[in-house]
Protein backbone atom coordinates (compact mmCIF):
# COMPACT_ATOMS: atom_id res chain seq x y z
CA UNK A 1 0.00 0.00 0.00
CA UNK A 2 1.38 3.62 -1.13
CA UNK A 3 2.31 5.78 1.93
CA UNK A 4 -0.20 8.41 1.52
CA UNK A 5 -2.97 6.01 1.93
CA UNK A 6 -1.59 4.20 4.76
CA UNK A 7 -1.56 8.14 6.56
CA UNK A 8 -5.25 8.78 4.83
CA UNK A 9 -6.07 5.13 6.51
CA UNK A 10 -4.59 6.12 9.64
CA UNK A 11 -6.47 9.72 9.76
CA UNK A 12 -9.62 7.52 9.43
CA UNK A 13 -9.21 4.81 11.28
CA UNK A 14 -8.47 7.58 14.61
CA UNK A 15 -11.31 9.63 13.36
CA UNK A 16 -13.68 6.98 14.09
CA UNK A 17 -12.01 5.71 16.82
CA UNK A 18 -12.57 9.02 18.04
CA UNK A 19 -16.33 9.47 16.65
CA UNK A 20 -17.26 6.20 18.59
CA UNK A 21 -15.16 7.29 21.61
CA UNK A 22 -17.68 10.83 21.76
CA UNK A 23 -20.82 8.82 20.93
CA UNK A 24 -20.34 6.21 23.50
CA UNK A 25 -19.30 8.70 26.58
CA UNK A 26 -20.64 12.03 25.39
CA UNK A 27 -23.52 10.76 24.31
CA UNK A 28 -24.27 8.79 27.22
CA UNK A 29 -23.49 11.17 29.66
CA UNK A 30 -25.68 13.56 27.84
CA UNK A 31 -28.56 11.28 27.86
CA UNK A 32 -27.93 10.73 31.73
CA UNK A 33 -28.29 14.63 32.15
CA UNK A 34 -31.29 14.95 30.19
CA UNK A 35 -32.96 12.15 32.39
CA UNK A 36 -31.80 14.26 35.03
CA UNK A 37 -33.24 17.18 33.95
CA UNK A 38 -36.66 15.45 33.16
CA UNK A 39 -36.75 14.06 36.81
CA UNK A 40 -35.66 17.45 38.30
CA UNK A 41 -38.45 18.91 35.76
CA UNK A 42 -41.24 16.44 36.80
CA UNK A 43 -40.16 16.62 40.95
CA UNK A 44 -40.26 20.59 40.80
CA UNK A 45 -43.57 20.50 38.81
CA UNK A 46 -45.64 17.36 40.80
CA UNK A 47 -45.57 19.33 44.10
CA UNK A 48 -46.99 22.91 42.24
CA UNK A 49 -49.79 20.39 40.40
CA UNK A 50 -50.29 19.17 44.11
CA UNK A 51 -50.97 22.01 45.36
CA UNK A 52 -53.51 23.07 42.79
CA UNK A 53 -55.51 20.32 43.48
CA UNK A 54 -59.04 21.68 44.75
CA UNK A 55 -62.35 19.91 45.30
CA UNK A 56 -65.78 22.07 44.92
CA UNK A 57 -66.95 21.97 48.73
CA UNK A 58 -70.01 21.21 47.30
CA UNK A 59 -70.33 18.70 44.84
CA UNK A 60 -67.02 17.78 45.84
CA UNK A 61 -65.84 17.90 42.53
CA UNK A 62 -62.40 18.31 41.00
CA UNK A 63 -61.78 22.32 39.95
CA UNK A 64 -59.77 22.12 36.97
CA UNK A 65 -59.15 25.61 35.97
CA UNK A 66 -55.83 26.52 37.10
CA UNK A 67 -54.88 22.31 36.35
CA UNK A 68 -55.38 23.73 32.74
CA UNK A 69 -54.00 27.39 32.71
CA UNK A 70 -51.13 24.60 33.59
CA UNK A 71 -51.57 22.38 30.91
CA UNK A 72 -52.03 25.02 28.07
CA UNK A 73 -48.85 27.10 29.21
CA UNK A 74 -46.88 23.85 29.19
CA UNK A 75 -48.15 21.68 26.62
CA UNK A 76 -45.32 19.10 26.74
CA UNK A 77 -45.74 18.22 30.81
CA UNK A 78 -49.05 15.29 31.48
CA UNK A 79 -50.83 16.23 34.02
CA UNK A 80 -53.41 13.52 35.42
CA UNK A 81 -55.14 13.32 38.68
CA UNK A 82 -56.32 10.40 40.33
CA UNK A 83 -58.66 9.27 43.06
CA UNK A 84 -57.53 7.14 45.45
CA UNK A 85 -59.70 4.22 43.91
CA UNK A 86 -57.68 4.88 40.91
CA UNK A 87 -60.64 6.60 39.27
CA UNK A 88 -58.79 9.06 36.76
CA UNK A 89 -60.08 12.67 37.38
CA UNK A 90 -58.14 15.18 35.05
CA UNK A 91 -55.82 14.24 32.64
CA UNK A 92 -54.59 16.90 30.41
CA UNK A 93 -53.85 14.84 27.17
CA UNK A 94 -56.70 12.43 27.56
CA UNK A 95 -60.06 12.37 27.49
CA UNK A 96 -60.41 10.50 31.32
CA UNK A 97 -63.66 8.78 30.46
CA UNK A 98 -61.45 6.10 27.75
CA UNK A 99 -58.57 5.83 30.68
CA UNK A 100 -58.57 2.81 32.54
CA UNK A 101 -57.90 2.68 36.56
CA UNK A 102 -54.79 4.15 37.64
CA UNK A 103 -54.61 3.00 40.95
CA UNK A 104 -52.21 0.13 40.26
CA UNK A 105 -49.55 2.41 38.46
CA UNK A 106 -46.09 1.82 40.23
CA UNK A 107 -46.00 5.61 40.46
CA UNK A 108 -49.20 5.95 42.54
CA UNK A 109 -48.41 2.21 44.58
CA UNK A 110 -45.27 4.08 45.26
CA UNK A 111 -45.84 8.12 45.44
CA UNK A 112 -42.66 9.85 45.23
CA UNK A 113 -40.92 7.49 43.23
CA UNK A 114 -39.53 8.26 39.35
CA UNK A 115 -40.46 5.52 37.06
CA UNK A 116 -39.86 5.64 33.53
CA UNK A 117 -42.37 3.60 30.89
CA UNK A 118 -43.96 3.10 27.59
CA UNK A 119 -47.25 4.54 27.68
CA UNK A 120 -49.67 2.93 25.69
CA UNK A 121 -52.06 5.70 25.58
CA UNK A 122 -49.44 8.49 24.30
CA UNK A 123 -47.04 5.58 22.31
CA UNK A 124 -44.00 7.27 23.68
CA UNK A 125 -41.49 6.45 26.88
CA UNK A 126 -42.21 8.70 29.68
CA UNK A 127 -40.88 9.69 33.67
CA UNK A 128 -43.89 9.81 35.71
CA UNK A 129 -44.16 11.44 39.18
CA UNK A 130 -47.05 10.85 41.61
CA UNK A 131 -47.11 12.50 44.91
CA UNK A 132 -50.21 11.89 47.10
CA UNK A 133 -53.06 15.40 47.60
CA UNK A 134 -53.58 15.23 51.44
CA UNK A 135 -56.52 17.00 52.71
CA UNK A 136 -57.46 16.61 56.44
CA UNK A 137 -55.42 14.28 57.15
CA UNK A 138 -56.93 11.92 54.26
CA UNK A 139 -55.69 11.06 51.01
CA UNK A 140 -58.04 12.52 48.22
CA UNK A 141 -55.67 11.87 45.04
CA UNK A 142 -52.70 11.35 43.41
CA UNK A 143 -51.72 14.16 41.01
CA UNK A 144 -48.77 12.73 38.68
CA UNK A 145 -47.02 14.50 36.20
CA UNK A 146 -45.26 13.11 33.38
CA UNK A 147 -43.13 14.36 30.59
CA UNK A 148 -42.46 12.66 27.49
CA UNK A 149 -38.31 11.02 27.18
CA UNK A 150 -38.47 11.86 23.20
CA UNK A 151 -37.13 14.87 24.38
CA UNK A 152 -34.00 12.84 25.18
CA UNK A 153 -34.12 11.18 21.63
CA UNK A 154 -34.42 13.90 20.12
CA UNK A 155 -31.72 16.01 21.44
CA UNK A 156 -29.45 12.42 21.22
CA UNK A 157 -30.38 12.19 17.81
CA UNK A 158 -29.27 15.93 17.23
CA UNK A 159 -26.43 15.29 19.41
CA UNK A 160 -25.38 12.36 17.35
CA UNK A 161 -26.05 14.26 14.07
CA UNK A 162 -23.22 16.91 14.38
CA UNK A 163 -21.18 14.31 16.00
CA UNK A 164 -21.57 12.84 12.34
CA UNK A 165 -20.85 15.45 10.49
CA UNK A 166 -17.97 16.33 12.77
CA UNK A 167 -16.59 13.00 11.47
CA UNK A 168 -17.24 13.47 7.81
CA UNK A 169 -15.92 16.89 8.32
CA UNK A 170 -12.66 15.11 9.94
CA UNK A 171 -12.72 12.64 7.41
CA UNK A 172 -12.60 15.45 4.30
CA UNK A 173 -10.01 16.96 5.96
CA UNK A 174 -8.01 14.06 6.25
CA UNK A 175 -8.90 12.93 2.69
CA UNK A 176 -7.52 17.02 2.35
CA UNK A 177 -4.21 15.97 4.06
CA UNK A 178 -3.17 13.29 2.53
CA UNK A 179 -3.55 14.89 -0.79
CA UNK A 180 -1.47 17.49 0.43
CA UNK A 181 1.13 14.79 2.01
CA UNK A 182 1.13 13.11 -1.61
CA UNK A 183 2.13 16.20 -3.32
CA UNK A 184 4.86 17.61 -0.78
CA UNK A 185 6.21 14.13 0.35
CA UNK A 186 5.29 11.11 -1.69
CA UNK A 187 5.46 12.83 -5.42
CA UNK A 188 8.97 13.58 -4.40
CA UNK A 189 9.93 10.57 -2.86
CA UNK A 190 8.03 8.72 -6.23
CA UNK A 191 10.23 10.65 -8.80
CA UNK A 192 13.65 9.74 -6.23
CA UNK A 193 12.66 6.12 -6.28
CA UNK A 194 12.15 6.09 -10.12
CA UNK A 195 15.50 7.98 -10.58
CA UNK A 196 17.33 4.97 -8.16
CA UNK A 197 15.80 2.29 -10.41
CA UNK A 198 17.10 4.52 -13.54
CA UNK A 199 20.95 4.27 -11.65
CA UNK A 200 20.33 0.66 -11.26
CA UNK A 201 19.45 0.01 -14.77
CA UNK A 202 21.86 2.54 -16.29
CA UNK A 203 25.05 2.63 -16.43
CA UNK A 204 26.72 3.09 -12.51
CA UNK A 205 28.00 6.60 -13.70
CA UNK A 206 24.68 7.96 -13.70
CA UNK A 207 23.30 10.36 -10.45
CA UNK A 208 20.67 12.16 -8.83
CA UNK A 209 20.23 15.24 -9.55
CA UNK A 210 19.81 17.21 -6.44
CA UNK A 211 17.17 20.42 -6.65
CA UNK A 212 15.64 20.48 -3.60
CA UNK A 213 17.45 21.67 0.10
CA UNK A 214 15.25 19.92 2.18
CA UNK A 215 15.05 16.32 3.13
CA UNK A 216 14.41 14.87 -0.08
CA UNK A 217 17.72 16.50 -1.28
CA UNK A 218 19.44 15.01 1.78
CA UNK A 219 18.46 11.56 0.62
CA UNK A 220 19.07 12.24 -2.63
CA UNK A 221 23.01 13.08 -1.71
CA UNK A 222 23.36 10.00 0.85
CA UNK A 223 21.76 7.38 -2.35
CA UNK A 224 24.63 9.44 -4.42
CA UNK A 225 26.89 8.81 -2.22
CA UNK A 226 25.93 5.47 -1.81
CA UNK A 227 26.11 4.63 -5.29
CA UNK A 228 29.68 6.67 -5.68
CA UNK A 229 30.50 3.67 -2.74
CA UNK A 230 28.87 0.77 -4.67
CA UNK A 231 30.49 1.65 -8.29
CA UNK A 232 33.94 1.57 -6.50
CA UNK A 233 33.48 -1.88 -4.99
CA UNK A 234 31.91 -3.07 -7.74
CA UNK A 235 35.32 -1.54 -9.76
CA UNK A 236 37.15 -3.46 -7.21
CA UNK A 237 35.14 -6.86 -7.57
CA UNK A 238 35.39 -6.53 -11.25
CA UNK A 239 38.89 -6.08 -11.47
CA UNK A 240 39.31 -8.91 -9.04
CA UNK A 241 37.25 -11.25 -10.84
CA UNK A 242 39.56 -10.27 -14.59
CA UNK A 243 42.46 -10.47 -12.92
CA UNK A 244 41.22 -13.85 -11.67
CA UNK A 245 39.92 -14.65 -14.85
CA UNK A 246 42.85 -13.72 -16.22
CA UNK A 247 45.27 -15.56 -14.44
CA UNK A 248 43.20 -18.80 -14.90
CA UNK A 249 43.22 -18.32 -18.69
CA UNK A 250 46.61 -17.85 -19.06
CA UNK A 251 47.81 -21.41 -16.62
CA UNK A 252 48.74 -23.83 -18.84
CA UNK A 253 48.08 -26.29 -16.22
CA UNK A 254 44.24 -27.46 -15.95
CA UNK A 255 42.29 -25.95 -12.95
CA UNK A 256 39.48 -27.60 -11.64
CA UNK A 257 37.42 -26.53 -8.15
CA UNK A 258 34.72 -28.44 -6.68
CA UNK A 259 32.54 -28.59 -4.05
CA UNK A 260 31.39 -31.94 -1.73
CA UNK A 261 28.87 -33.06 -3.82
CA UNK A 262 31.99 -32.56 -6.49
CA UNK A 263 29.58 -29.56 -8.42
CA UNK A 264 31.90 -27.68 -10.05
CA UNK A 265 32.43 -24.32 -8.57
CA UNK A 266 35.54 -23.40 -11.38
CA UNK A 267 37.19 -24.67 -14.21
CA UNK A 268 39.61 -22.64 -16.65
CA UNK A 269 40.46 -23.03 -20.46
CA UNK A 270 43.07 -25.45 -20.20
CA UNK A 271 41.35 -27.67 -17.73
CA UNK A 272 38.39 -27.56 -20.47
CA UNK A 273 40.69 -28.56 -23.33
CA UNK A 274 42.49 -31.37 -21.25
CA UNK A 275 39.16 -33.14 -20.74
CA UNK A 276 37.48 -32.30 -23.89
CA UNK A 277 34.85 -30.46 -22.28
CA UNK A 278 32.30 -28.36 -24.91
CA UNK A 279 29.78 -27.63 -22.50
CA UNK A 280 29.40 -23.72 -22.51
CA UNK A 281 28.42 -23.28 -18.98
CA UNK A 282 29.51 -26.32 -16.44
CA UNK A 283 29.29 -24.18 -12.91
CA UNK A 284 27.24 -26.14 -10.54
CA UNK A 285 27.01 -29.45 -12.94
CA UNK A 286 28.52 -32.41 -11.35
CA UNK A 287 31.87 -33.64 -12.55
CA UNK A 288 30.98 -36.83 -13.31
CA UNK A 289 28.03 -35.30 -15.22
CA UNK A 290 30.92 -33.43 -16.94
CA UNK A 291 33.88 -36.14 -17.61
CA UNK A 292 33.61 -39.80 -18.33
CA UNK A 293 37.35 -39.62 -17.02
CA UNK A 294 37.37 -41.85 -14.00
CA UNK A 295 40.55 -41.69 -12.92
CA UNK A 296 39.25 -37.94 -12.39
CA UNK A 297 36.31 -38.39 -10.78
CA UNK A 298 37.17 -40.90 -8.56
CA UNK A 299 40.40 -38.86 -7.56
CA UNK A 300 38.46 -35.84 -6.49
CA UNK A 301 36.13 -38.48 -4.91
CA UNK A 302 38.32 -39.83 -2.24
CA UNK A 303 40.42 -36.61 -1.59
CA UNK A 304 36.52 -34.92 -0.61
CA UNK A 305 36.26 -38.20 1.55
CA UNK A 306 39.84 -38.36 2.84
CA UNK A 307 40.89 -35.13 3.05
CA UNK A 308 43.86 -35.84 1.84
CA UNK A 309 46.43 -34.53 -1.21
CA UNK A 310 47.28 -37.26 -3.91
CA UNK A 311 48.99 -37.11 -7.19
CA UNK A 312 48.50 -39.27 -9.82
CA UNK A 313 49.79 -39.59 -13.19
CA UNK A 314 47.26 -41.13 -16.10
CA UNK A 315 47.18 -41.94 -19.65
CA UNK A 316 44.19 -40.89 -21.66
CA UNK A 317 44.28 -42.90 -24.67
CA UNK A 318 42.01 -40.62 -27.36
CA UNK A 319 41.06 -42.09 -31.03
CA UNK A 320 43.86 -40.21 -32.85
CA UNK A 321 45.67 -39.14 -29.67
CA UNK A 322 47.87 -40.43 -26.35
CA UNK A 323 47.31 -38.01 -23.53
CA UNK A 324 49.47 -38.14 -20.08
CA UNK A 325 48.26 -36.27 -17.30
CA UNK A 326 49.89 -35.29 -14.17
CA UNK A 327 46.63 -35.28 -11.64
CA UNK A 328 46.84 -33.13 -8.43
CA UNK A 329 43.60 -33.49 -5.97
CA UNK A 330 44.05 -30.79 -2.78
CA UNK A 331 41.14 -30.83 -0.47
CA UNK A 332 40.26 -27.64 0.94
CA UNK A 333 37.75 -26.27 2.96
CA UNK A 334 35.16 -24.61 1.89
CA UNK A 335 32.88 -22.86 3.85
CA UNK A 336 31.86 -24.24 7.16
CA UNK A 337 34.63 -26.34 8.82
CA UNK A 338 33.49 -29.92 8.29
CA UNK A 339 32.20 -29.20 4.56
CA UNK A 340 35.65 -30.03 2.01
CA UNK A 341 36.06 -29.35 -1.76
CA UNK A 342 38.74 -30.70 -4.06
CA UNK A 343 41.34 -28.53 -6.07
CA UNK A 344 42.35 -31.18 -8.96
CA UNK A 345 45.43 -29.77 -11.24
CA UNK A 346 45.72 -31.18 -14.73
CA UNK A 347 49.27 -30.98 -15.62
CA UNK A 348 49.58 -32.01 -19.57
CA UNK A 349 52.94 -34.15 -19.66
CA UNK A 350 52.32 -35.68 -23.29
CA UNK A 351 55.26 -33.58 -24.74
CA UNK A 352 57.49 -34.47 -21.86
CA UNK A 353 57.20 -38.18 -21.56
CA UNK A 354 57.65 -37.77 -25.66
CA UNK A 355 60.42 -35.86 -25.57
CA UNK A 356 61.94 -38.46 -22.87
CA UNK A 357 60.95 -41.33 -25.10
CA UNK A 358 62.74 -39.55 -27.88
CA UNK A 359 66.09 -38.93 -26.24
CA UNK A 360 65.44 -43.12 -24.68
CA UNK A 361 65.39 -43.89 -28.18
CA UNK A 362 68.36 -41.56 -29.80
CA UNK A 363 70.55 -42.83 -27.28
CA UNK A 364 69.86 -46.68 -28.55
CA UNK A 365 70.00 -45.82 -31.80
CA UNK A 366 73.40 -43.88 -31.54
CA UNK A 367 74.64 -46.98 -29.54
CA UNK A 368 73.52 -49.09 -31.73
CA UNK A 369 75.15 -46.97 -34.85
CA UNK A 370 78.57 -46.56 -33.45
CA UNK A 371 78.46 -49.89 -32.39
CA UNK A 372 78.60 -51.46 -35.83
CA UNK A 373 81.22 -50.19 -37.16
CA UNK A 374 83.56 -50.20 -33.98
CA UNK A 375 82.34 -53.62 -34.11
CA UNK A 376 83.71 -53.83 -37.50
CA UNK A 377 87.14 -52.42 -36.75
CA UNK A 378 87.82 -54.45 -33.38
CA UNK A 379 87.13 -57.77 -35.45
CA UNK A 380 89.47 -56.74 -38.60
CA UNK A 381 92.13 -55.27 -36.17
CA UNK A 382 91.87 -58.68 -33.84
CA UNK A 383 92.20 -60.84 -36.72
CA UNK A 384 95.26 -59.40 -38.27
CA UNK A 385 96.77 -58.83 -34.93
CA UNK A 386 96.18 -62.49 -33.95
CA UNK A 387 97.63 -64.03 -37.79
CA UNK A 388 100.80 -61.77 -38.50
CA UNK A 389 101.18 -64.09 -41.18
CA UNK A 390 98.67 -63.20 -42.93
CA UNK A 391 98.69 -62.93 -46.86
CA UNK A 392 99.84 -58.98 -47.69
CA UNK A 393 96.64 -58.68 -50.14
CA UNK A 394 93.71 -60.38 -47.59
CA UNK A 395 95.64 -57.79 -44.82
CA UNK A 396 94.65 -54.82 -47.58
CA UNK A 397 91.11 -55.70 -47.71
CA UNK A 398 90.89 -55.99 -43.96
CA UNK A 399 92.34 -52.73 -43.85
CA UNK A 400 90.48 -50.85 -46.37
CA UNK A 401 87.39 -52.13 -44.67
CA UNK A 402 88.71 -50.93 -41.01
CA UNK A 403 89.39 -47.83 -42.71
CA UNK A 404 86.13 -47.48 -44.24
CA UNK A 405 84.30 -48.24 -40.69
CA UNK A 406 86.15 -45.10 -39.37
CA UNK A 407 85.18 -43.52 -41.75
CA UNK A 408 81.56 -44.21 -40.90
CA UNK A 409 82.20 -43.64 -37.28
CA UNK A 410 83.66 -40.19 -38.04
CA UNK A 411 80.70 -39.93 -41.04
CA UNK A 412 78.29 -40.27 -38.07
CA UNK A 413 80.35 -38.41 -35.01
CA UNK A 414 80.07 -35.23 -37.83
CA UNK A 415 76.61 -35.28 -38.21
CA UNK A 416 75.84 -36.13 -34.72
CA UNK A 417 78.14 -32.86 -33.23
CA UNK A 418 76.25 -30.99 -36.10
CA UNK A 419 72.65 -31.59 -34.49
CA UNK A 420 74.46 -31.20 -31.28
CA UNK A 421 75.65 -27.41 -32.48
CA UNK A 422 72.08 -26.45 -33.53
CA UNK A 423 69.98 -27.98 -30.58
CA UNK A 424 72.79 -26.16 -28.33
CA UNK A 425 71.99 -22.95 -29.80
CA UNK A 426 68.43 -23.56 -29.17
CA UNK A 427 67.30 -21.01 -31.71
CA UNK A 428 70.36 -18.25 -30.99
CA UNK A 429 72.18 -19.10 -33.92
CA UNK A 430 75.16 -16.15 -34.87
CA UNK A 431 72.86 -15.06 -37.42
CA UNK A 432 74.30 -12.63 -40.29
CA UNK A 433 72.92 -11.25 -43.86
CA UNK A 434 73.56 -14.24 -46.56
CA UNK A 435 72.97 -14.71 -49.83
CA UNK A 436 71.47 -17.34 -50.36
CA UNK A 437 71.77 -17.81 -54.43
CA UNK A 438 75.51 -17.87 -53.73
CA UNK A 439 75.60 -20.09 -50.46
CA UNK A 440 73.78 -22.93 -52.68
CA UNK A 441 76.11 -21.94 -55.97
CA UNK A 442 79.22 -22.82 -53.43
CA UNK A 443 77.45 -25.91 -52.15
CA UNK A 444 76.67 -27.28 -55.55
CA UNK A 445 80.66 -26.70 -56.35
CA UNK A 446 81.66 -28.95 -53.93
CA UNK A 447 79.26 -31.51 -54.76
CA UNK A 448 80.06 -31.52 -57.95
CA UNK A 449 82.73 -34.27 -57.80
CA UNK A 450 80.51 -36.46 -56.30
CA UNK A 451 77.99 -36.25 -58.96
CA UNK A 452 80.93 -36.74 -61.82
CA UNK A 453 81.74 -39.45 -59.82
CA UNK A 454 78.17 -40.91 -60.80
CA UNK A 455 78.54 -39.50 -64.37
CA UNK A 456 75.16 -37.37 -63.10
CA UNK A 457 74.46 -33.38 -63.98
CA UNK A 458 74.19 -30.78 -61.77
CA UNK A 459 71.71 -27.56 -62.95
CA UNK A 460 71.52 -24.31 -61.04
CA UNK A 461 68.52 -21.75 -61.71
CA UNK A 462 68.74 -18.56 -59.24
CA UNK A 463 67.50 -15.27 -60.77
CA UNK A 464 71.06 -12.24 -61.10
CA UNK A 465 70.04 -10.66 -57.74
CA UNK A 466 71.13 -11.92 -54.38
CA UNK A 467 68.53 -13.84 -51.89
CA UNK A 468 69.00 -12.02 -48.86
CA UNK A 469 67.90 -14.45 -45.60
CA UNK A 470 69.77 -13.19 -42.02
CA UNK A 471 71.26 -16.83 -41.07
CA UNK A 472 73.98 -19.02 -39.90
CA UNK A 473 76.09 -19.67 -43.09
CA UNK A 474 78.06 -22.42 -42.29
CA UNK A 475 74.10 -24.30 -40.52
CA UNK A 476 72.46 -23.11 -43.56
CA UNK A 477 75.50 -24.81 -46.10
CA UNK A 478 75.31 -28.12 -43.97
CA UNK A 479 71.34 -28.25 -45.24
CA UNK A 480 71.56 -27.86 -48.53
CA UNK A 481 74.72 -29.82 -48.59
CA UNK A 482 72.95 -32.61 -47.15
CA UNK A 483 70.13 -32.37 -49.89
CA UNK A 484 72.48 -32.17 -52.46
CA UNK A 485 74.15 -35.11 -51.09
CA UNK A 486 70.63 -36.96 -51.08
CA UNK A 487 70.15 -36.61 -54.07
CA UNK A 488 73.29 -37.48 -55.72
CA UNK A 489 73.13 -40.68 -54.13
CA UNK A 490 69.71 -41.86 -54.19
CA UNK A 491 69.34 -41.44 -57.64
CA UNK A 492 70.46 -43.22 -60.90
CA UNK A 493 73.82 -42.68 -62.55
CA UNK A 494 73.28 -40.65 -65.22
CA UNK A 495 70.19 -38.55 -64.14
CA UNK A 496 70.46 -34.77 -63.58
CA UNK A 497 69.47 -33.02 -60.40
CA UNK A 498 68.18 -29.26 -60.48
CA UNK A 499 68.74 -26.75 -57.77
CA UNK A 500 66.42 -23.34 -58.24
CA UNK A 501 67.11 -20.94 -55.61
CA UNK A 502 64.10 -18.04 -56.08
CA UNK A 503 61.88 -16.03 -53.87
CA UNK A 504 58.25 -17.33 -53.39
CA UNK A 505 55.09 -15.14 -51.47
CA UNK A 506 57.79 -13.54 -49.60
CA UNK A 507 59.98 -16.40 -48.71
CA UNK A 508 63.60 -17.78 -49.66
CA UNK A 509 63.28 -20.54 -51.61
CA UNK A 510 65.34 -23.47 -52.50
CA UNK A 511 64.14 -26.47 -54.15
CA UNK A 512 66.36 -29.82 -54.97
CA UNK A 513 64.58 -31.57 -57.62
CA UNK A 514 66.01 -35.29 -58.90
CA UNK A 515 64.94 -38.28 -60.51
CA UNK A 516 65.65 -40.48 -57.85
CA UNK A 517 62.94 -43.32 -57.13
CA UNK A 518 61.06 -40.94 -55.03
CA UNK A 519 59.76 -41.77 -51.20
CA UNK A 520 56.74 -43.77 -50.28
CA UNK A 521 54.15 -41.07 -49.31
CA UNK A 522 53.96 -43.38 -45.83
CA UNK A 523 57.37 -42.16 -44.98
CA UNK A 524 57.52 -38.61 -46.58
CA UNK A 525 57.30 -37.69 -42.59
CA UNK A 526 59.93 -39.95 -41.50
CA UNK A 527 62.75 -39.32 -43.23
CA UNK A 528 62.77 -36.37 -41.47
CA UNK A 529 63.47 -38.50 -38.16
CA UNK A 530 66.70 -39.58 -36.78
CA UNK A 531 68.34 -42.69 -38.02
CA UNK A 532 65.16 -43.32 -40.13
CA UNK A 533 65.90 -44.75 -43.61
CA UNK A 534 63.72 -46.35 -45.99
CA UNK A 535 66.72 -49.06 -47.17
CA UNK A 536 69.03 -49.16 -44.17
CA UNK A 537 71.51 -51.29 -46.18
CA UNK A 538 71.51 -49.38 -49.11
CA UNK A 539 72.09 -46.17 -47.01
CA UNK A 540 74.75 -47.38 -44.99
CA UNK A 541 76.67 -48.36 -48.48
CA UNK A 542 75.85 -45.16 -49.93
CA UNK A 543 77.43 -43.59 -46.21
CA UNK A 544 74.51 -42.41 -45.40
CA UNK A 545 74.13 -42.04 -41.44
CA UNK A 546 70.44 -40.79 -41.36
CA UNK A 547 70.98 -38.10 -39.51
CA UNK A 548 71.09 -35.66 -42.61
CA UNK A 549 67.20 -35.16 -43.31
CA UNK A 550 66.95 -34.43 -38.83
CA UNK A 551 69.93 -32.02 -39.01
CA UNK A 552 67.90 -30.01 -42.23
CA UNK A 553 64.79 -29.78 -40.26
CA UNK A 554 66.50 -28.52 -36.90
CA UNK A 555 68.43 -26.17 -39.21
CA UNK A 556 65.74 -24.75 -40.70
CA UNK A 557 63.58 -24.88 -37.55
CA UNK A 558 66.27 -22.58 -36.07
CA UNK A 559 65.82 -19.91 -38.58
CA UNK A 560 62.28 -19.63 -38.46
CA UNK A 561 61.89 -21.67 -41.68
CA UNK A 562 60.75 -25.08 -42.81
CA UNK A 563 61.76 -28.04 -45.33
CA UNK A 564 59.16 -30.03 -46.84
CA UNK A 565 59.32 -32.38 -49.47
CA UNK A 566 57.17 -33.74 -52.67
CA UNK A 567 57.59 -36.58 -54.09
CA UNK A 568 55.79 -39.84 -56.05
CA UNK A 569 57.22 -43.38 -56.08
CA UNK A 570 59.38 -43.91 -59.79
CA UNK A 571 58.93 -40.34 -60.26
CA UNK A 572 61.54 -38.48 -58.60
CA UNK A 573 61.84 -36.50 -55.16
CA UNK A 574 61.82 -32.81 -54.66
CA UNK A 575 63.31 -31.07 -51.03
CA UNK A 576 62.50 -27.25 -50.64
CA UNK A 577 63.77 -25.10 -47.84
CA UNK A 578 61.65 -22.13 -47.11
CA UNK A 579 63.06 -18.76 -45.33
CA UNK A 580 61.75 -15.41 -43.93
CA UNK A 581 63.44 -13.01 -45.87
P1 LIG B 1 70.84 -40.85 -44.88
O1 LIG B 1 72.08 -40.52 -44.20
O2 LIG B 1 70.44 -42.27 -44.73
O3 LIG B 1 70.73 -40.33 -46.23
P2 LIG B 1 68.86 -38.87 -44.37
O4 LIG B 1 68.27 -38.39 -43.11
O5 LIG B 1 69.57 -37.89 -45.18
O6 LIG B 1 69.76 -40.13 -44.00
O7 LIG B 1 67.73 -39.52 -45.21
C1 LIG B 1 66.85 -40.41 -44.61
C2 LIG B 1 66.33 -41.39 -45.62
O8 LIG B 1 65.49 -40.76 -46.57
C3 LIG B 1 67.39 -41.99 -46.44
O9 LIG B 1 67.95 -43.15 -45.83
C4 LIG B 1 66.67 -42.36 -47.69
O10 LIG B 1 66.07 -43.62 -47.57
C5 LIG B 1 65.62 -41.32 -47.84
N1 LIG B 1 66.01 -40.26 -48.80
C6 LIG B 1 66.58 -39.06 -48.49
N2 LIG B 1 66.74 -38.32 -49.61
C7 LIG B 1 66.25 -39.05 -50.64
C8 LIG B 1 66.13 -38.82 -52.05
N3 LIG B 1 66.52 -37.68 -52.63
N4 LIG B 1 65.57 -39.79 -52.81
C9 LIG B 1 65.15 -40.93 -52.25
N5 LIG B 1 65.23 -41.21 -50.92
C10 LIG B 1 65.79 -40.28 -50.14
Amino acid sequence: MRFVWKVFAGMVAAILLAGLVIDLSVVGEVRDGLREEINGHVRRTTPLVASMVDFNAESGELVTDQLLRVARSEPDIRITIINPNGLVLFDSHEDVASMDDHGQRTEVLDPGSIVTRYSNTLQTHMTYHALEVMRDGVVRAYARVALPQERIEARISALRLSILLSVLLGLAVALGAAFVISRRLTRPLTEVAAKVRDLGRDEASQRLPIMRQDEIGELCAAINRMADELETRVEVIAKDRRQKDAILAGMSEGLIAVDRDQKIMLINTAARRLISLTEDDPMGRSLWEMTRITEITKAADSCIVDGIPAVDEITLNGEQTELVLRLAAAPFREGSEDSVGCVLVLQDLTELRRLEKVRRDFVANVSHELKTPLTAIHGFVEVMHDDPQMEEAQRQTFLTKALAATERLSAILRDLFSLARIEAADGALAKEAVDLGALSANCLREARAAAEIRDMKLEMHSPAHPISVLGDPEALATAVSNLLDNAIKYSPPGSKVDLLCDLHEGFARVRVRDQGPGIPSAAQERVFERFYRIDKDRSRILGGTGLGLSIVRNVLAAHGGEVSLSSEVGQGSEFTIKLPT
